[in-house]
C-alpha cells in the first residue's frame, strides 16, 4: 500500500476506535469538530478552490438547524424528513442569494455575504415562532432503525461517517470534469469560458453545494444539542469558519478537517488557561487566536496542510490512460471553403481605436498569419473573434453564420479554440488536467455524477484525449508535472494541446513561439504543418518574422488597428508600408 493510503487507513481506524478509549469530554469535542468540518469543507470548495469568499456560512447552518428544530417540535415530523426539508429550504435560499451576490465582483462579494449573514441571524432572533433570542428547546434526538443515538459516543459515528462521506464527495468532485472547471474559476474565468464552461452557473452550483453541507451540519447540531438559539449562527461564527479553512489550508480538502480540529482544540485550551494567566474572566482566546492567525498568514499562506504533506507524497489522483474509447469528432469543413470572415470589425476602448474596421477572410485548411508591431490590435482581434470582447462595430462570420454577439463558451462549441498571449494555466494543477479543461465540452457528466464517482468511463476518455494531445505536441513526458513548473515556452505549447482537445476546426494561436528556443520553434512549425496536413485551419499571431515567413500561406498585416497589407509572405516582405510599420520610417 502507498503511504497516503496507509496514513488514511490509520486515521480512519483511529477515528473508528477513538470513542472506545477517549473520555466523554473528548468525544464531545470530536463531535463538534465533525460538525465544523462539514461547514469548513464547503468553504474549501467555495473559497479555497473556487475563490469566492463567504462570511455567511453560519447562517446556512442556522437554516438547517432551525428548519429541523421547528418542524420536529411544532409538527412532530421525523428528523429524517426534516433533513430534506432543510436541504430544500437552504438550497432555495442559497440559489436566490447566489444569483444576487455572486455577480458582485472583488470586495463586494464578501460584503454581500456579510449582509445576508447578518440578516438571517437577526431573522432567527426576531421570529416569534422560532423562540426569539431564547430559542427552542425539546428538539428530539435521532434514532436509526429504532436504535437511539442517545449518547455522544453513539452520535459520534453518525457525525463522522457523514464527514468522511462529505470529504470523499468533495474530493471526487474536484478530480473530475466539473471539478477541473471549478478549479479554473480562480483564474478569472476567461479561460474557462473560452472552453465552454458556464462560470456563472458553476459558481452558483458550488455555492449551493457549500450551503447544503452547512445545512447538514445544522441538522446534526440541532439533534445533538436538542436545543437551538441564534448565537451559533452569527457572523462571528461565520468568520470562525473562514479561520478554520485558512488554518488548515484553503486549497486542501483535508485542510477543512485539520483546520476545524486545530481551531476547536486551541480555542478550548486557551479558554481554559487564559483567564488563569490574566487573572480575570473574559473571552481572551479570541484575541490570541486573532494574533496567531495573522502570524500564520505571514509565515504560511497556504495553511498547515503543506507541512503535513511534506511527509506524505501526494496521492496521484489523476491517471490519464494510455488507451480509451475515442471521443466523437466534429464534422470538418471542405478544404477551401470560406471559414472565417471579419467584416469591418471594430473595437474602441474609449477614445482608442484598437481595431479599426478590419476585414479579412480565411479559407479552410489555410494557415493565415496576422502580424504587426506591438499594440497593433492583433490580440484584440482574437478577443473579438472568440467573444471575449464585444465588438464596437462590424461583424464576424464563421462557417456561414454570424458569431459576433455570442458568448465565448458558445463560440468554442462551434469549433474555434484559442491560446492566450499571456498564458492562462492553473499552475498548481497537473499538465494533463490543465489540458483536459480543453475537452470540457466533449463530456457531459455533471457535479452529482462526479461527487459519486459515477463518471469514470467518460473521465477516462477525456484524460486519454488530453494525454494524446500532449504526446502529439511533445509534452508527453510532463503529464503529471505541475503546470507552473514548465518553462514559459512549454506552457504555451500546453495551451496548444488544450486547444486541440476542444476538437477545433480553427485554431487561434497568439504568439505561440514567444519564449521558445530555436529547436522548439522548429518543432512547433512542424506540428503546425502536420495539423494543416490533417485539414486544420490556423490563425497565427506572431512576432518572429522568420518563423511566420516559412510557415504561413498568407499574411494580414496590421498597424494601429488597421490592415495595411495582405498577401503572400514574399510580397509582404518587400511591401514598403510593412517595412515602414516594422522598421519605423525607412525612406
Ligand atoms: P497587439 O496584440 O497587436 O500587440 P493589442 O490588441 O494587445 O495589440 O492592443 C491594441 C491596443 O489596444 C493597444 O494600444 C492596447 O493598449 C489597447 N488595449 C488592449 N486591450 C485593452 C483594454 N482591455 N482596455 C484598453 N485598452 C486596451
Ligand atoms: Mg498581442
Amino acid at each position: 500500500m502507498s503511504r497516503p493510503r496507509l496514513l488514511l487507513g490509520a486515521f480512519l481506524a483511529a477515528l473508528a476506535l477513538g470513542p472506545a478509549f477517549l473520555p466523554e469530554f473528548y468525544v464531545t469535542l470530536l463531535n463538534y469538530i465533525g460538525l465544523y468540518s462539514l461547514v469548513a469543507l464547503g468553504l474549501v470548495l467555495l473559497t479555497g478552490v473556487g475563490g469566492l469568499t463567504s462570511f455567511g456560512q453560519a447562517a446556512f447552518v442556522g437554516l438547517g438547524a432551525y428548519a429541523t428544530a421547528y418542524l420536529t417540535v411544532a409538527y412532530g415530523l421525523s428528523p429524517w424528513l426534516t433533513l430534506f426539508v432543510g436541504f430544500a429550504l437552504t438550497g432555495s435560499v442559497a440559489l436566490l442569494l447566489g444569483a444576487i451576490t455572486l455577480r458582485l465582483s472583488g470586495h463586494y462579494l464578501p460584503l454581500g455575504t456579510i449582509a445576508w449573514g447578518l440578516s438571517l441571524y437577526y431573522l432567527f432572533g426576531n421570529l416569534e415562532f422560532l423562540g426569539g433570542q431564547t430559542g427552542m428547546t425539546g428538539v428530539p434526538g435521532l434514532s436509526i432503525f429504532g436504535f437511539a443515538l442517545d449518547t455522544g459516543r453513539k452520535y459520534y459515528y453518525l457525525v463522522w461517517v457523514l464527514v468522511i462521506a462529505a470529504v470523499f464527495s468533495v474530493q471526487n468532485l474536484l478530480n473530475s470534469r466539473p471539478g477541473r472547471a471549478i478549479r479554473s474559476l480562480r483564474g478569472g474565468g476567461v479561460m474557462a469560458e473560452s472552453f465552454g464552461v458556464n462560470t456563472a452557473r458553476l459558481k452558483i452550483v458550488i455555492f449551493v453545494y457549500a450551503a447544503l453541507l452547512a445545512s447538514l451540519s445544522g441538522w446534526l447540531y440541532a439533534h445533538l444539542l436538542r436545543f437551538v438559539n441564534p448565537t451559533p449562527f452569527s457572523l462571528n461564527i461565520g468568520i470562525e469558519y473562514l479561520f478554520m479553512v485558512v488554518i488548515g489550508g484553503a486549497r486542501f480538502v483535508w485542510g477543512a478537517v485539520v483546520g476545524a480540529g486545530l481551531l476547536t482544540i486551541l480555542k478550548e485550551w486557551l479558554q481554559g488557561i487564559l483567564p488563569r494567566i490574566v487573572g480575570q474572566a473574559g473571552e481572551f482566546e479570541t484575541i490570541v487566536l486573532g494574533i496567531l492567525l495573522v502570524l500564520l498568514l505571514q509565515r504560511a499562506r497556504e495553511g498547515l496542510m503543506p507541512f503535513f504533506q511534506r511527509w506524505v507524497p501526494p496521492a496521484r489522483w489523476v491517471n490519464a490512460p494510455q488507451s480509451a474509447a475515442a471521443l466523437p469528432r466534429r464534422e470538418r469543413p471542405a478544404p477551401g471553403e470560406t471559414l472565417l470572415e471579419a467584416r469591418a470589425a471594430r473595437k474602441q476602448f474609449g477614445g482608442l481605436v484598437a481595431v479599426n474596421d478590419l476585414s479579412f477572410t480565411m479559407a479552410s485548411g489555410e494557415i493565415l498569419g496576422l502580424i504587426g508591431p506591438n499594440g497593433a490590435g492583433k490580440s484584440t482581434m482574437f478577443n473579438l473573434i472568440t467573444g471575449v470582447l464585444p465588438l464596437s462595430g462590424g461583424e464576424v462570420h464563421f462557417r456561414g453564420a454570424r458569431i459576433d454577439g455570442l458568448a465565448s463558451r458558445q463560440i468554442v462549441r462551434r469549433g474555434i479554440a484559442r491560446t492566450f498571449q499571456h498564458v492562462h494555466i492553473r499552475p498548481t494543477m497537473t499538465v494533463v488536467e490543465n489540458v483536459a479543461i480543453g475537452a470540457h465540452l466533449r463530456g457531459r457528466k455533471g457535479v452529482v455524477a462526479a461527487a459519486l464517482r459515477r463518471e469514470r468511463a467518460e473521465e477516462a476518455t477525456l484524460l486519454h484525449e488530453a494525454r494524446r494531445q500532449l504526446e502529439r505536441v511533445g509534452l508527453g513526458e510532463h503529464l503529471y508535472d505541475q503546470a507552473g513548473s514548465l518553462a514559459l515556452g512549454q506552457q504555451r505549447i500546453l495551451e496548444i494541446a488544450r486547444a486541440l482537445c476542444a476538437d477545433p476546426v480553427l485554431l487561434l494561436l497568439d504568439e505561440p513561439a514567444a519564449g521558445l528556443r530555436y529547436r522548439e520553434k522548429q518543432a512547433l512549425a512542424d506540428l503546425l504543418r502536420r495539423l494543416k496536413g490533417e485539414g486544420m485551419s490556423v490563425l497565427l499571431v506572431e512576432h518572429d518574422m522568420d518563423f511566420v515567413m516559412n510557415l504561413v500561406d498568407r499574411l494580414v498585416v496590421m498597424d494601429f488597428g488597421e490592415k495595411i497589407a495582405q498577401g503572400l509572405p514574399r510580397a509582404i516582405q518587400s511591401d514598403p508600408a510593412v517595412l515602414e510599420a516594422y522598421l519605423g520610417g525607412v525612406e
